[in-house]
């Protein structure tokens, strides 16, 4: 064990009284948003990776350890998105159960420096996020069991705005011509997105944001712009707007406003998971709609 961790280890003893709702950790923050939206009044949350920040290149802080080792429940993504929280539970006495709130979802397949890996950004589709709801509903009920009911019902409601989300996805990005389904966002972060409503999202940036293209790669993409006529390029919430920037200039294209692809806004409409969607649904359809 760490020298750090070790010595937080012993202050868990005081904090074990500190609170008697359940104390559950989320690792960014469209699962804190999820949870809080089932278990409502009934879990203390700590979220450790927040609105704005990229979980990619994230380093967890002595304060996050420390919220770890007083977790009853730790809700990760999954599937390689958070290789930071691994190695911080390897190395500390975090005592609380672990479930990847993506479970059950068939991932997509990439190849990233020659090898096939898992796209983690599952949650940019709405008939995944209906399998997040349900896996953290289940761990909320095993855990805090006197207080089911209530993580049910949430979950069903949750669950038929997520539908009427979906619905009117459907009827929206259906109507697009083929022509008219292309994208570039900076970071390949919108792939469940894409298949679900076949899109085709374009980045400069790999399923990490850690990996730089170099500088042929982005020639090769402002090509690519040029020669297919593509208009619809955005930047992302969570990265420097200053490539895509220089992207859309020389492809000659205007940049069409920001998603939200791995966290959510601070505040305003896209600080909630449906508003998140929603935003960026909206601001897709302003550009690509004729
Ligand atoms: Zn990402």
């Amino acid at each position: 064990m760490r020298p750090l961790l070790a010595a937080l280890a012993l202050l868990l003893p005081l904090s074990l009284h500190a609170a008697d709702k359940p104390q559950v950790v989320t690792s960014f923050s469209i699962l804190a948003d999820l949870t809080q939206a089932i278990g409502g009044k009934h879990i203390e949350l700590v979220n450790l990776v927040g609105a704005d920040e990229d979980a990619h290149v994230f380093e967890p802080s002595p304060e996050n350890a420390k919220a770890l080792l007083k977790a009853d429940l730790i809700i990760a993504n999954g599937l390689g998105f958070e290789p930071w929280l691994e190695r911080l539970l390897d190395s500390s006495e975090a005592r609380g159960t672990r479930i990847d709130a993506s479970a059950g979802v068939l991932p997509l397949q990439l190849i990233e420096h020659g090898h096939s890996v898992p796209d983690p950004h599952a949650w940019q589709s709405l008939s995944n996020a209906e399998i997040y709801v349900r896996n953290i509903a289940k761990a909320l009920s095993q855990l805090d069991p006197s207080n089911s009911a209530d993580y049910t019902a949430r979950r069903d409601a949750y669950l038929v705005r997520l539908q009427v989300l979906r619905e009117q996805a459907n009827r929206q990005l259906n109507s697009l011509s083929a022509s008219q389904r292309k994208v570039v966002t900076s970071h390949d972060a919108f792939g469940y997105f894409g298949q679900a409503w076949q899109l085709q999202f374009i980045a400069p940036q790999g399923l990490s944001t850690s990996d730089e293209p170099s500088a042929a790669e982005v020639a090769r993409l402002i090509r690519q712009l040029r020669s297919e006529g593509v208009r619809a390029v955005f930047v992302e919430n969570i990265r420097d707007p200053r490539l895509i920037k220089q992207i859309a200039d020389e492809a000659g294209a205007k940049v069409g406003g920001t998603l939200y692809s791995d966290a959510l806004a601070a505040s305003g409409p896209a600080s909630t998971y449906l508003g998140m969607f929603q935003h960026n649904l909206d601001t897709l359809m302003a550009v690509l709609e004729p």
